[in-house]
């Protein structure tokens, strides 16, 4: 059954011809058609998707080209594709077809990736839940009166239920680490720069960052090789080598200094997600690592900062939705104004509105200083923190969130509550860095928990290596939930 496979296990499947692309393709189509009730797909087009498969195929058998994967991947709603809708879970965009392929299309594509759907996600990828979605909710395979976590909910809860065996999501302030720890899986936000923004619908540009989620770290070796590298349509890409970050799953754990900041040990988060990471850390120990206490002492102000940038630069990245240029536009006005006015009211939903009004605000003369400025230094303090820890240590370690998946609908009417979800995931956003969760246990009612890894800048490949080191020797990872089997 190719949904019991890692991605990289079909990828060998393919390369011996044990299992053609069409055979893997048709198969998790039918679990996508099948398990619709979760919502994790926005659009899917199975005349399409199946004809790239025999197109794979078919230059497999004739070209003899390796790097004609034919492996099907979900993609995040959010990634701006020819040939689907783009709608980035937003009623302003739920009639928008791109012109062109996002950068991250594009690579995938010229691998030989065939995409699956694109999937549901949180409007303009904010949120912690995949509740603020135009489409309406994603459910959690694990128990589906929970969230999936968000923004990238959909793509999480897709790989969870083995309806695509990899997804591509993104990560502003959490949302590929916090769904894959909600979900059980395994998800690599690259470090800031790594991976082209070009045709990624932009939220909070100075964070946003493409990534990985899947059942391994192995996986998300095999996908972020792909993924990353310079690309000039994006000024922020970062134009360095690419490391080979398969060769360099092996290089174990002996000597590697994990340390352990002790605010991420608070004991108000759940006992039973402590206790997991503390196993976890065990674990990681007994394969040759050494723990050390290191401090993090301003990452709790995180929240508070990257509340006020991250809603100053998505309002001003979202003027320009305004009914005239793309997607909605309202059906009656009397002039130009009423029609913007309109078009927005009408097309963005509460969450959207409530981030443009407090990022307006923070830019607004006489504020600026006191909001924007004083987050902006706070990021820096942030950052430095980081910098000062990895003079002790070569990987931070920690929960990747302070519970496990929420009930739906528990969070909604207190949004503040919402965003002290993102309280381990956020300060590494601010500081540019790589960070991976992966599973380590699961709580007493059978949802999954997440331990955070986070590398200092660009060694992606030291936070996949003891990630894989560890999976090598756990199978946490490898959990199906119940009804997905
Ligand atoms: N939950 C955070 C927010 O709502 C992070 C979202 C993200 O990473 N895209 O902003």
């Amino acid at each position: 059954m190719p949904h019991r496979q890692s991605l990289s296990a079909l990828n060998r499947m393919l390369a011996t011809g044990g299992i053609s692309s069409t055979e893997i393709t048709t198969h998790f189509l039918d679990r996508i058609e099948q398990n619709q009730q979760l919502n994790a797909f926005v659009s899917v087009d199975r005349e399409q998707t199946l004809a790239q498969a025999q197109q794979a195929d078919h230059s497999r058998r004739n070209e003899r080209n390796s790097n004609l994967k034919g492996l099907p991947v979900a993609l995040k709603d959010i990634f701006c594709t020819q040939d689907l809708l783009t709608s980035c879970g937003s009623r302003i965009l739920s009639n928008f077809v791109s012109p062109y392929d996002a950068t991250v299309v594009e690579r995938l594509d010229k691998d030989g990736f065939i995409v699956l759907g694109k999937t549901n996600m949180d409007e303009f990828a904010m949120g912690s839940s995949n509740e603020s979605s135009y489409f309406g909710p994603v459910l959690n395979p694990w128990n589906t009166a929970r969230v999936p976590g968000g923004s990238s909910g959909g793509s999480a809860a897709a790989v969870s239920a083995r309806l695509a065996p990899a997804a591509i999501g993104t990560d502003t302030g959490g949302s590929i680490r916090q769904p894959a720890a909600f979900c059980g899986l395994t998800g690599l936000k690259p470090s800031y720069g790594r991976i082209s923004r070009y045709g990624m619908v932009a939220y909070a540009s100075s964070l946003d960052q493409a990534g990985p989620i899947t059942q391994s770290a192995e996986d998300a070796a095999l996908l972020l090789q792909t993924m990353a590298g310079f690309d000039s349509r994006d000024s922020t890409s970062l134009d360095t080598a690419v490391p080979d970050y398969l060769s360099a799953l092996n290089t174990g754990l002996e000597n590697v200094r994990l340390g352990i900041p002790k605010e991420f040990l608070d004991p108000s988060i759940d006992a039973e997600v402590l206790s997991a990471i503390e196993t976890a850390l065990e674990e990681f120990e007994k394969l040759g690592a050494k723990l050390v206490d290191i401090e993090l002492p301003n990452s709790s102000a995180g929240i508070a900062a990257y509340y006020v940038i991250a809603p100053a630069e998505a309002s001003s990245n979202l003027s320009k939705f305004d009914g005239v240029r793309y997607g909605h536009r309202t059906a009656e006005f009397s002039d130009l104004l009423d029609m913007y006015e309109k078009s927005r009211a009408e097309g963005f939903g509460d969450e959207v509105k409530r981030r443009i009004l407090i990022g307006t605000y923070a830019l607004s003369a006489g504020y600026y200083d006191a909001y924007y400025l004083k987050a902006q230094k706070v990021r820096r303090i942030i950052a430095n923190d980081f910098s000062q820890a990895f003079k002790q240590c070569d990987l931070i370690a920690g929960p990747t969130t302070p519970s496990t998946a929420f009930p739906l609908g528990e969070n909604l009417d207190d949004p503040v509550s919402m965003y002290l979800n993102d309280v381990f995931t956020v300060p590494v956003n601010l500081a540019g860095l790589p960070a991976i969760s992966l599973p380590v246990g699961f709580d007493q009612s059978g949802l999954p928990i997440g331990l955070q890894l986070i590398g200092p800048y660009l060694k992606e490949a030291n936070i996949l290596s003891a990630a894989h080191s560890y999976q090598k020797v756990t199978d946490w990872h490898q959990r199906i939930p119940g009804d997905y089997e």
